[in-house]
This record gives C-alpha cells, structure tokens and sequence, in this order.
C-alpha cells in the first residue's frame, strides 16, 4: 500500500524535536500568543524573504484578514482563478465582495493574465492569485496590471511554500500573501495555523490588530476585529518544521522529476513548469480524459490518489446564488473533470514513487 501523504511518516521522522518543542511551550505557562509565535514570524518572514509574517489561526483568515486590511468589503469586486480551493472565494465572500472568476492557463492551471483585464470594472479593489499546486502563478503581468489600475495584489500561497518566482521565493511579490499551515501543506502544523507576510507595516500592524479583536493595547477595540491567533504550540512546531522544510522540499522535487521523466511517454499530460517557475510540488497534478479509470488503476494496485478539485467553485451549491451557468467557465469544469494528484511528500520514498510509475507506464 502506498499512501496519498503520510503525515505520521513526517511526525516520526522527528518526533523527539517536535516533542521537546511542544513539552517548552506547554511548561512556559504562556498560551496565547507569545515569545514562540513572535519566534515563528520573524523565522518565517526571513524564510519568505518578506519584512513582516503575522501568524493567524488558518489559511481562510489570512485570505479574509488581508482583504479586510485592504479594505475590500460590500460592492467591491475581486479577481479569483476559476479553479481553486474554494477557501479563495468564501474569503471574498466573506468581507461582502464579489468573487470575479477568470479562467487559467490550462497548461499551468494558473490565473491567465491576459484574460483579466476583461474581467476589471470599477467595483475591482484587488486582484487574487493562487499558486496551485504550488506552481507560481505569473505575478509579473498581473503586478503591472494592478499598479497601472491602482488596485491591490492578494496571494494565495496556501500551497506554496518555498515556491520561487524567477528566482526569488513567493512571500511579498504582492502586498499581502496569505499562508496556510493546514497539516498537510508543505510546511503543515499539528492543526489549524495560517499567516500572511508583507513588506508593508501598515497593512502588517493593521493584520496584527484584526486577529487580536480589534485591538492593539488590551482593552482598547479600534475596529471590531476577530480572534484568530496561531496557536504558540503549533507556532513550536512550526518551527521545528520550519527548520526541515528545505530538505523536504528537496525530495519532493526528486518525487517530481522522476514522474515527469518516468511518465514523459505515457498518454497522461503532465504538469508544465514555466522556465521563471521554481515549484514547490504541493502536489504533483497529471490530466487525463480517462481519469477515473487511471485512479480505479491506482486504488486497485494500492496505491492513493487524490483530486484537486472536483468541483469548480462556481459549480458548488455553495455559489448557486452567483447563477454561473455549467458552460460559463469551461476551462474550470474541464480540469475538474480530467486532474488526478499523484502520491508526493518527503516521506514518500523514491522507490515507491517507481512502483506508481510502473502502474502508469503503458497509458
Ligand atoms: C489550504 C488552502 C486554503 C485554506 O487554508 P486553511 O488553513 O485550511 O483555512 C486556502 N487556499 C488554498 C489554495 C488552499 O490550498
């Protein structure tokens, strides 16, 4: 049997730090934020390249908190892809906007930008890319066409941790990237955790006030803000994972590189990586127009798939109200039907990822 993701592999693999980690916090008496989620953000800012990180309790309150920060709320409108997490949407849902979808590169999954600049009104506060997959979306076209509209650039960096963007790391390309530490992201808590990261102070110290309930002093409520806190336990082991994400993200691009050239001759269409991409392989993403009988090959040989996403947001009864008829965004409905994400994670060794390719080769 082989797993989609062992998330047990990677808790074994350094249990004794991760348990000392733990074990500091919970003898320090300090529970609620902290000398460890300061720790966090300053390690993970310099991680990230960026001048600030503010740790958040999840990925959806960083996607929410920085729109609000910006200001984007009722009668705005805000770019998204087409195909993503629907945790991109509900976040602009969620401060009163208008999610605006513009349909990807098919060969990239990610936010065409040539297509967006139809998709701008004057209701446009923001536009939101995601870094699917963990694959760098094309920020370079969609940062020149925010600043000649004055309108702000959002990241979805909830899969891409350590991902580069013509050589530097994803972390404040825009003016706010919102992170998540969902377990199984590349850099995964035990639990919910999320953060942003930012070269702005503003927009950073305005973060820091909105998950503290509004307040900078204690007692004193500037805006009615929420509670969304990281955690100083996962902030810990945060941390030490912080320290192994580098050499994990090495094994998922030796995972990667084997599929692509073990798989190169198959039918199945493989994932593209740009020249300027440096990807952090979240997932390894294969299309197929059979694909449901290339996950039954799979799951009969043992071994896990998964699919990201099934439905295309605007298919969801969750956005009936939007009244998107099935055609609307074909490109979306279209990589719903045919994507299938192979195993990858560090723990997946290197001759397991071979028997998949095995099962693979003669599509
Ligand atoms: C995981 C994810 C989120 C949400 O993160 P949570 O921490 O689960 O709230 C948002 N966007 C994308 C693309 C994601 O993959």
């Amino acid at each position: 049997m082989i797993p989609f993701l062992d998330l047990g592999a990677a808790y074994r693999e350094i249990k004794p730090e991760i348990d000392r980690a733990v074990q500091r916090v919970l003898e320090s008496g300090w529970y609620v934020l902290g000398p460890e989620v300061d720790a966090f953000e300053a390690e993970w800012a310099e991680y990230c390249g960026a001048a600030h990180a503010v740790g958040l309790a999840n990925g959806l309150d960083a996607l929410i908190l920085a729109l609000r920060a910006l200001d984007v709320g009722p009668g705005d409108e805000v770019i998204v892809p087409s195909n993503t997490y629907i945790a991109t949407w509900l976040a602009v849902s969620a401060v009163g906007a208008r999610p605006v979808p513009v349909e990807p590169d098919p060969a990239t999954h990610n936010l065409n930008p040539s297509l967006i600049t139809a998709a701008l009104t004057d209701r446009t506060k923001a536009i939101l890319p995601v870094h699917l997959y963990g694959q760098p979306a094309d920020l370079d076209p969609i940062l020149m066409l925010a600043r000649a509209h004055g309108i702000a650039v959002v990241e979805d960096a909830a899969q891409a941790h350590g991902a580069q963007y013509k050589g530097r790391k994803i972390g404040a390309h825009g003016d706010i990237v919102c992170w998540s530490f969902y377990p199984g992201k590349n850099l995964g808590a035990l639990g919910d955790a999320g953060a942003i990261t930012t070269n702005n102070a503003d927009l950073a110290d305005r973060i820091r006030m909105l998950r503290n309930y509004g307040s900078r002093e204690k007692y004193v409520n500037e805006v009615q803000g929420v509670n969304s806190r990281l955690d100083p336990i996962q902030a810990a082991v945060l941390r030490v994972k912080l320290a192994h994400l580098h050499n994990w993200s090495e094994r998922r691009q030796a995972i990667a590189a084997l599929y692509l050239e073990g798989l190169a001759r198959t039918g199945l269409i493989m994932p593209h990586v740009p020249d300027w991409a440096n990807p952090a392989w979240h997932l390894f993403v294969i299309r197929s127009a059979d694909r449901d009988s290339v996950q039954a090959r799979l799951t009969k040989a043992g071994i896990g798939s998964l699919i990201h996403y099934p439905i295309a947001p605007h298919m969801q009864a969750a956005y009936s109200e939007m009244g998107l008829a099935a055609d609307t965004l074909p490109v979306a409905r279209k990589l719903a039907a045919e994507v299938l994400s192979l195993p990858i994670g560090p723990q997946l060794s290197l001759q397991n990822a071979q028997a998949v390719i095995e099962v693979l080769t003669d599509i």
